[in-house]
C-alpha cells in the first residue's frame, strides 16, 4: 500500500495558492533518508555521496542535502553552473558525462570538479583543451555483455553507450600515470532502478577486483570507486524498498574481502545517487477536470506528460492516489490522461482507481527524481512549480511555472517579438 505524504487538506490549501499542476516535495523524508545514506557508509572514511543533478536540479533541494555532506553529479554545463551556485566547489563536484563538448570540460576544470572519462579518446581531448590532464582522474568501465546477479539477468551493458572496455581501461590508467596523474578513481554504472539489496555489492565485488587488477598490471592504487547511480526506488505497490543500511553493510563486507587484503584498504567510496535519494519524497500533484467515456474510460488532467515524461517514455507505473478517497474501493478503470497531441500521453492505462469526480486531486506518486527535470515544452505545454512541503508543514514555491513569456523567450531577436510581447 502506498500513501501520499501529505493530506487532501494541505494539497487544497497549497492549491489555492499555487494552482495545480505542482510537483511538491517531503522535506522530511528527504532528510531522513539523507542521513540514512550517510550512515550506511560511515564505515568508509571518504564516503561521499555525489547526487546525480539531472534527476532534479533544484537548487532548494542540492542545498539540503549538502547539509549531509553530499557533492553533486553533473554531466552538463549548466548543471556544473548549477552547482557552482549552489556552493559546491572542486573535489565535491563530479563531471561524469559522456560524448562531452570541450567547453564543458574547461567549465568543470575552472571549478576543480573531478573529471571521470567516459572513452579513452577523452585522455587526448582533456590534454589538448586544458593544456595537461588534472591531476586527479577517475575512468568509467563497461565489462560488455549481460550482467547478472544471484537474481538472475540484470542489464546489457554490452549494448550501452558508455564506458571503456577492461582492455582500454587499463591503458587509460598507465597513460594517465605517465601523464602526471596521481590521483584515479573507477566509475560504473551498470544497471537502472534495481529494487534489490543486492545489486551495489555486486557492482562493488566486480569494481574491486578489477582495482586489484589495475594495481597489479598498472601500478596504479585507485583512490575511490565510484558506484554510480542505479539504485532503484519501490515504484509499484507491492515492491519492497531497499535498505541502505543493509545495501552499505554488503558493500563493507565484499571491501574487507577484496580491497583490504590488497593493500587497498584507503580507497574511497563514491556514489551517484539520483533515484533513490529523491525519488520517493516527490509527487506530482493533479486535477481532473474532464471525464470521456467512448471505448474507454478517460480522466483528463491538467497535467500531462510535458510534467512527467516517465510513463510516455519508458511505459513506467507511478501510482496513483485520489486524495480523499484513498479508502474507497477501487472499482473503476480508467486511463489517466493529459492534453498532448500525442495517444501516450497516459499516466496510468487502465487503471483500477476508486469513482473519479471533477476536481478531484490526483497524486501521482514517485516523481522526485526524473519527474519535473524531464519537462519539456511539446505542443507549447509549459513546466509546472514545483513546491517544498517543510517539516512544520508550511510549504514554500522553489520553483515558480512556466508562463508563456518564459516559452516565447528565445524569440526576442526577431521581428514578431513586439506582437507576441503584446500576448503576455
Ligand atoms: C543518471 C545518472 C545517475 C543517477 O542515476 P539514478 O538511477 O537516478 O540513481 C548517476 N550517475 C550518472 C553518470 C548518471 O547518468
Amino acid at each position: 500500500m502506498k500513501t501520499p505524504f501529505t493530506t487532501k487538506e494541505k494539497l487544497e490549501e497549497i492549491a489555492a495558492q499555487y494552482p495545480t499542476p505542482f510537483h511538491i516535495y517531503d522535506e522530511k523524508g528527504i532528510r531522513e533518508n539523507a542521513k540514512k545514506v550517510k550512515d550506511a557508509f560511515a564505515w568508509n572514511k571518504g564516503f561521499r555521496e555525489y547526487f546525480a543533478v539531472k534527476a532534479t536540479p533544484n537548487p532548494f533541494l542540492l542545498q539540503i542535502l549538502k547539509e549531509y555532506d553530499c557533492g553533486t553529479d553533473c554531466s552538463s554545463l549548466t548543471e556544473l553552473q548549477l552547482s557552482n551556485a549552489c556552493g559546491f566547489a572542486g573535489d565535491e563536484i563530479m563531471f561524469s558525462s559522456n560524448d562531452t563538448p570541450d567547453e564543458e570540460f574547461v567549465k568543470a576544470a575552472e571549478l576543480g570538479a573531478i573529471i571521470n572519462l567516459d572513452d579513452i579518446t577523452h585522455i587526448d581531448d582533456v590534454k589538448r583543451v586544458l593544456g595537461q590532464l588534472p591531476k586527479t582522474m577517475s575512468c568509467r568501465y563497461n565489462p560488455g555483455g549481460v550482467y547478472e546477479i544471484s537474481n538472475g539477468i540484470m542489464d546489457n551493458p554490452g549494448d550501452a553507450k558508455y564506458g571503456m572496455t577492461h582492455e582500454q581501461l587499463l591503458e587509460a590508467y598507465s597513460r594517465m600515470k605517465e601523464e602526471g596523474v596521481t590521483r584515479f578513481g573507477l566509475h560504473a554504472f551498470l544497471v537502472s532502478n534495481t529494487v534489490t539489496n543486492d545489486y551495489y555489492p555486486a557492482l562493488a565485488k566486480t569494481l574491486f577486483e578489477l582495482a586489484v587488477e589495475i594495481k597489479e598490471k598498472t601500478g596504479v592504487s585507485l583512490d575511490f570507486i565510484n558506484l554510480s547511480g542505479g539504485v532503484g526506488i519501490p515504484y509499484q505497490p507491492d515492491q519492497k524498498a531497499n535498505d541502505i543500511s543493509v545495501i552499505g553493510e554488503g558493500v563493507h563486507k565484499v571491501f574487507d574481502e577484496v580491497l583490504v587484503p590488497a593493500g587497498l584498504e584507503n580507497v574511497s567510496i563514491y556514489t551517484e545517487m539520483g533515484r533513490f535519494m529523491m525519488g520517493p519524497y516527490g509527487a506530482l500533484v493533479t486535477r481532473a477536470i474532464h471525464e470521456k467515456k467512448t471505448y474507454k474510460d478517460y480522466i483528463g488532467v491538467d497535467a500531462c506528460a510535458a510534467n512527467l515524461m516517465r510513463p510516455a517514455m519508458y511505459g513506467a507505473y507511478h501510482h496513483i492516489t485520489v486524495m480523499g478517497k484513498e479508502n474507497e474501493a477501487c472499482d473503476h478503470t480508467y486511463d489517466v490522461t493529459g492534453s498532448l497531441c500525442e495517444n501516450n500521453d497516459k499516466f496510468a492505462i487502465d487503471r483500477k482507481l476508486p469513482k473519479i469526480d471533477m476536481g478531484d486531486l490526483i497524486y501521482i506518486h514517485d516523481t522526485g527524481a526524473h519527474g519535473s527535470a524531464m519537462g519539456y515544452n511539446y505542443n507549447g505545454r509549459l513546466w509546472c512549480s514545483e513546491i517544498l512541503l517543510k517539516e512544520d508543514g508550511s510549504y514554500e514555491l522553489i520553483r515558480r511555472a512556466q508562463e508563456p513569456k518564459d516559452y516565447f523567450a528565445t524569440l526576442d531577436c526577431f521581428p514578431i517579438w513586439e506582437k507576441l510581447q503584446k500576448e503576455f
